[in-house]
């Protein structure tokens, strides 16, 4: 087991699904970070078996909506002097921007060029999102 436990002042990604930790490390750019980054796949969890663990000794601004839309089920801690102040529980964003793209070929996104791509969530437990522009439904798989 490594021995990485202690961060003094950054952010730990915490119960991410295995598999999808290198995926959000590379969203988020780690693989290029100049400070203390750390990757930690298939650790053991209580929760859920096994996940996925992300540790960032740096202040890191990051898009919360994007990493829910990902995977909902992370848990987001902020850590400030070795110590846990925010625990932040992620969930599927209410609306997403830019993120997926509307596959209807009569949208006005697909017509035109240039226009944001925006969903809403409509069904949480569903993880189903509709086209804000032409109702079209993106079923969200984790
Ligand atoms: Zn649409």
């Amino acid at each position: 087991m490594l021995n990485i436990n202690s961060i003094t002042k950054g952010i730990v990604i915490d119960h991410i699904k295995p598999g999808y930790g290198i995926m959000i490390f590379e969203y988020l750019k780690l693989d290029k970070a100049d400070f203390t980054v750390a990757l930690i796949m298939n650790a053991t969890s209580k929760k859920y078996g096994r996940k996925d663990i992300i540790k960032i000794e740096n202040e890191l601004d990051i898009d919360l909506a994007m990493l829910g839309f990902i995977d909902p089920n992370i848990t987001v801690n902020i850590i400030e002097n070795e110590k846990i102040t925010e625990k932040i529980n992620l969930s599927l964003p209410d609306r997403v921007e830019s993120i997926i793209e509307c596959k209807n070929p009569r949208c006005i996104t697909s017509v035109e060029r240039g226009i944001t791509h925006k969903f809403v969530l409509i069904d949480e437990d569903k993880g189903i999102y509709k086209c804000e522009y032409c109702d079209q439904i993106y079923s969200w798989e984790g």
